[in-house]
């Protein structure tokens, strides 16, 4: 790319892609106070939504924005969050999956809601920012390092026109085929195809049907003569609109050609058991499945968020999760960082807690691509007990709060305490005050309005015990010293059974993502002397 001759325009953060990770960088810079421009090439938000599961810890950072009730309202009904595995929708159910039991560990539970209405309340939010612009139909062109950032090039799909934009860092969200990434020179390590599938969006009204109010999604063995006799239909919004999951080769597509629209049709309504259905067709994509991890989340300027980052099967429903999850872990650090309240060192701390935090994911639903294999066979053989064994395995693919809210960050912006790991099962979650993990949720009135994780936004929180003043005190003393505003809070109380281990006399100091960063179980002779150590320590 050519420097343009005349001075480029500057902005803090330039986002490449507007898909939901990039919408959510935005959403947060802008609750930061940091000007940003998101550059998408299509012409609105999608119109192709792939992920319609939003799990707690995603749930968590959008009541934390205030569109949680939003999203909640256009997504399905309790208790969707299940597999039916069906001859066809209208026809023979074989089995079903259970939805997983909420037992009061989030404030804000999961939600079976498309990726579409996901991204359209994210701009809601950011389409009147007085500083994050959001430039649709705006390709990325490339980039070159200079010393304090990056150069530029987007370009204007409609008119060509080129510009150039000086930024301090360059955020790649430009999904899992990223441009962005692959100009940085950075690899992804992992099988980039495992199969290649083709995904049809189409509307019909199927409301009329129960199963379709009730389930996330259908595993359909067809017995219909001529068309694929396996294929998943994901339900978007409960009524009309369906998004058709067919696998067309193992690494290229093995058809003789394309399905012409008609052929589809028919597919779709075999699927369905209506052989007259009125059926529109709306898109479709053709892709790969991988199970990728790039080889690093940043190099110089440039970061990588969200599917630019890790791409791994849909089965778990962790890529737009991991995604927004990546961006919450970034954004406060940029901003601490371009504000100079912390040092670039903090930056490496990106990687060095999200890359494994994807590799996991990446296992995960990896493994849920091998059970759903498996699930085929048994269905094939029509044996009952074989079959029951997989449905009932099934239970460990969506029953996955473990894995949604389990992880902790072993290294990086946190100071280990000495107690290890215990590792993290995925479909139970213990909370844990213990640094790396997010800090417990617990209720702080009656009617069950305010959460601990209420506490946790832009600012680092202090946490004392429900005898813990000292820390207060010294939480004062260091927010006086250093300039740097602390959130000072206290617990009502602490029992371990709620994952506080801290003690009555502890503390723990909470990051801006609600990870806790640091925890001292006792009063020391020089509180405010401990916590601004651990504060230098983490951002410096
Ligand atoms: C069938 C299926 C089901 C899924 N279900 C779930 C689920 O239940 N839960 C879940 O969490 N995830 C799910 N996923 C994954 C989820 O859809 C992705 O992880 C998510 O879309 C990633 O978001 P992103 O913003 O990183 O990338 P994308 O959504 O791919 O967005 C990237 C954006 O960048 C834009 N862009 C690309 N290049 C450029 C350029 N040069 N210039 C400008 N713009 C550019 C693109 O137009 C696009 O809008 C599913 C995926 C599939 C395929």
């Amino acid at each position: 790319m050519d420097i343009a001759a005349e001075a480029p325009r500057r902005t803090s953060v330039l986002i490449v892609g507007g898909g939901p990770v990039g919408l959510a960088m935005g959403l947060l810079l802008d609750r930061f106070g940091i000007d940003a421009v998101i550059v998408e090439k299509s012409p609105t938000t999608t119109d192709h939504p792939k992920s319609r599961g939003c799990w707690v810890r995603t749930m968590e950072i959008f009541r934390q924005w205030g569109i949680e009730q939003a999203i909640r309202d256009r997504g399905l009904q309790d208790e969707s969050d299940m597999f039916v595995q069906v001859e066809s929708i209208a026809g023979r159910e074989i089995s079903r999956s259970r939805p997983e039991p909420n037992l009061g560990q989030t404030p804000a539970w999961k939600c079976l809601v498309a990726q579409d209405a996901v991204e359209e309340e994210i701009y809601r939010v950011i389409e009147h920012s007085n500083l994050v612009q959001v430039q649709f139909s705006t390709e990325f062109v490339g980039f070159e390092e200079v010393e304090d950032g990056v150069i530029c090039e987007i370009r204007s799909i409609e008119t060509g026109r080129s510009e150039h934009w000086h930024a301090r860092y360059l955020l790649a969200c430009d999904g899992a085929g990223s441009q962005t990434r692959r100009a940085a020179g950075i690899d992804m390590v992992g099988p980039a195809c495992l199969s290649v599938l083709q995904n049809e969006y189409w509307r019909a009204d199927l409301s009329r049907f129960p199963l379709a109010r009730e389930a996330a999604g259908y595993q359909v063995y067809s017995k219909t003569p001529g068309v694929p006799p396996r294929a998943g239909i994901l339900n978007t919004n409960g009524r009309d609109r369906w998004l058709s999951i067919i696998q067309i080769g193992e690494q290229k597509d093995d058809r003789p050609r394309p399905w012409t629209d008609a052929e589809m049709i028919e597919i779709i309504r075999a699927h369905v058991g209506v052989p007259d259905l009125e059926v529109t067709l709306l898109n479709r994509s053709v892709w790969r499945m991988s199970k990728q991890v790039a080889a690093s989340f940043r190099k110089s300027h440039v970061f990588l968020v969200g599917d630019a980052a890790h791409r791994f099967p849909p089965t778990g429903g962790f890529g737009l999760n991991s995604g927004v999850q990546d961006a919450h872990n970034l954004a406060w650090k940029l901003v601490y960082v371009l504000r100079g309240w912390a040092s670039e060192k903090l930056l490496n701390s990106y990687d060095l807690e999200r890359r494994p935090v994807g590799q996991s994911n990446a296992d995960f639903s990896f493994g849920n691509m091998i059970r759903f294999r498996r699930i085929d066979e048994a269905v094939r053989s029509g044996n009952e007990d074989h079959i029951r064994f997989w449905v009932n395995d099934l239970d460990n693919h969506l029953h996955s709060i473990g894995q949604a809210l389990g992880f902790t960050y072993e290294e990086g912006a946190v100071i280990p305490d000495g107690t290890p790991h215990g590792g993290h099962l995925t479909r139970v979650y213990r909370p844990s005050d213990r640094p790396g993990g997010r800090f417990p949720h617990m209720w702080l009135d009656m009617p069950r309005k305010r959460s601990t994780l209420d506490w946790f936004d832009k600012e680092f929180t202090v946490v004392a015990g429900p005898q813990g003043e000292a820390w207060l005190e010294a939480g004062r003393n260091v927010s006086a010293k250093t300039g740097l505003q602390l959130n000072l809070q206290q617990l009502p109380h602490a029992h371990p059974a709620d994952g506080i281990q801290m003690g009555p006399r502890g503390a723990v100091l909470v990051r801006p993502d609600g990870h806790v960063a640091w925890r001292m179980p006792y009063i020391p002779s020089d509180p405010a002397r401990e916590l601004a150590g651990a504060l230098e320590t983490v951002l410096h």
